[in-house]
């Protein structure tokens, strides 16, 4: 086996603490990634807190992480898509059956059999427990792993691993682009990179956020137009008038409000997870044909595809590097929605 270090919480109260665990000894096919950052998704937060207990209960000890960036450091036999020295990337799960529809159609995250999720999982002999990337290695079959170009900045690359890949495929499978009104609502890890996305397939972006201070950070990532939502006379005007919007919000909210704004036809994709089930009209829908969707991650070719399109781009997410030792500043800091926009662990430092 192979040692390592991370950081993990022995419950929903806990403070993180360093904690010492084993990965399996490489498979001709798997890749050893020496990790250089991880990403801090508000998922982790929820998990971390059990808030998910009805759907997906939290096992502790826990670490978290599932935006990573490392350094391959040593290869299987059999191991084609990757050299020691390049750098790789790790997202929400790390293996699937491999024979199903969606495994076959690309779509790992939907595995009949359940994917094997980074962290708070298990690998698909459904004993072996998973821990993320708020740690010094993982050991990865290369299928599962994303090839990462080193020219870019690699603590912003981290968050695309996630954030990146969440916002990007609903945009995409809504065919956004220009000529379209798109709206962004909530201004943190995914919400950024949603505007940024959006803006660089060509939308015209507003976003809907509760904090007035994000105003010019929205303009600056690539937003038209900025919308305090505290205040309904800022709402009432926009009615009826976006063609696509994307509700990343991680809190409980009445998601009428932004069905409201969608005009005929307007689809409204909600990938937020918020601790209590959300409650809304029929008619929120019925008038106008308007469709609410959800959107889970996205499969490893559309990762690729996500990551490629943001090397070309220039796209990186906008980030705060930290130390371990901060990961509860950053956790309190990031339900508040202080986060700009992203919290990223150099895990060199762990
Ligand atoms: P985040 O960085 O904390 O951003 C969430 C944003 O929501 C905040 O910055 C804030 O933006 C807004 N917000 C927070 N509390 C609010 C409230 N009470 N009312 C209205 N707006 C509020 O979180 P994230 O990492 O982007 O994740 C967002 C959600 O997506 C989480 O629930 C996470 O679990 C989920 N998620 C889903 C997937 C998927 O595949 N579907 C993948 C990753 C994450 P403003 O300050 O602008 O209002
Ligand atoms: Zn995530
Ligand atoms: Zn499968």
């Amino acid at each position: 086996m192979i040692e390592t270090k991370g950081y993990a919480t022995n419950s929903p109260a806990a403070q993180f603490e360093p904690y010492n665990f084993e990965r399996r000894e490489l498979g001709p096919s798997d890749i050893l990634i020496d990790i250089l950052y991880c990403g801090i998704c508000h998922s982790d937060i929820h998990q971390a807190k059990n808030e998910w207990k009805d759907t997906m209960p939290t096992t502790y000890p826990l670490v978290p992480g599932h935006e990573i960036v490392g350094r391959v450091s040593q290869v299987g036999d059999a191991v084609t898509k990757f050299h020691v020295g390049d750098i790789a990337g790790i997202g929400c799960f790390v293996d699937s059956c491999r024979v199903c529809p969606s495994c076959t159609a690309g779509l790992q995250q939907f595995c009949v059999k359940q994917a094997a999720f980074t962290y708070n999982g298990t690998e698909m002999d459904r004993v072996t427990r998973t821990y993320g990337g708020y740690s010094k290695k993982y050991v990865i079959d290369e299928g599962y792993a994303l090839k990462v170009r080193s020219d870019q900045d690699l603590a912003g690359v981290a968050p695309l691993l996630c954030a990146g890949i969440t916002t990007f495929s609903p945009l995409r499978r809504f065919n956004v682009g220009p000529g379209q009104k798109v709206g962004i609502v909530g201004l943190g890890g995914l919400g950024h990179m949603g505007v940024k996305l959006a803006a660089a397939m060509g939308a015209e972006v507003t976003v809907f956020s509760t904090s007035p201070g994000k105003e010019a950070d929205a303009l600056a990532l690539g937003a038209q137009h900025f919308v305090v939502t505290r205040d309904p006379a800022n709402l009432a005007p926009l009615e009826g008038t976006f063609n696509f919007i994307l509700d990343t919000v991680s809190a409980d909210h009445d998601l009428s409000v932004y069905l409201r704004m969608l005009g005929l036809r307007g689809v409204m994709v909600v990938v937020g997870v918020p601790e209590t089930p959300a409650a809304i009209h029929s008619t929120s829908l019925i008038f106008g044909n308007k469709s609410l969707a959800g959107s889970l991650i996205g499969g490893i070719p559309e990762t690729q595809e996500m990551l490629d399109f943001c090397a070309e781009h220039g796209l990186t997410a906008d980030v705060e590097v930290i130390t371990p030792d901060r990961i509860e500043e950053a956790y309190d800091r990031t339900v508040k929605g202080d986060v700009h926009y992203r919290f990223v662990i150099d895990t060199a430092t762990i």
